[in-house]
């Protein structure tokens, strides 16, 4: 199976920071590899599962809590007034379910709102955040939600 989530999750011992945001049994917080966006996550479960629907109840439990802690810790870090939450693991090799948590900017033009926002991601070498830029919010990130704590 061609999956690069799993192929990700296999590696989770070596990760760099900007691939483990956060997580815990059942989830990993990632920063996207393409977004030209400071902050767009992507959570994704640690198991390959390919639709919403075979998410176990122990998975989908905490799916919520992670959705929140996330925008809370894009709010404090980033300076969004709210963030949006997308799914549709449609493009070929990222079959596996995955949420982009995405924060929405205060200064957020028109054009971009909504699903426009996608015009962020995808976005070419030079345009994207850099490898150290995406390592360096995501340290912002992971001591936001290591004071935070469970709420
Ligand atoms: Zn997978």
């Amino acid at each position: 199976m061609d999956c690069y989530t799993c192929h990700r999750n296999r590696q989770i011992d070596t990760l760099p920071a900007r691939e483990l945001v956060a997580v815990d049994e059942h989830w990993r917080v990632a920063h996207a590899f393409d977004a030209a966006l400071p902050g767009w996550l992507v959570l994704v479960p640690r198991r390959h599962v390919a639709s919403i629907a075979e998410l176990t109840d122990a998975e989908a439990a905490s799916l919520g809590t992670w959705q929140v802690r996330l925008s809370r810790a894009l709010r404090a870090v980033t300076g969004c007034s709210k963030t949006y939450v997308m799914q549709f693991a449609e493009k070929e090799g990222f079959a596996h379910v995955h949420f982009h948590v995405v924060p929405r900017m205060p200064d957020l033009p028109d054009d971009r709102r909504g699903p426009a926002i996608f015009g962020y991601l995808g976005a070419t070498q030079g345009q994207r955040l850099d490898e150290l830029q995406q390592d360096e919010i995501a340290a912002a990130l992971r001591a936001r939600l290591d004071d935070a704590g469970p709420e």
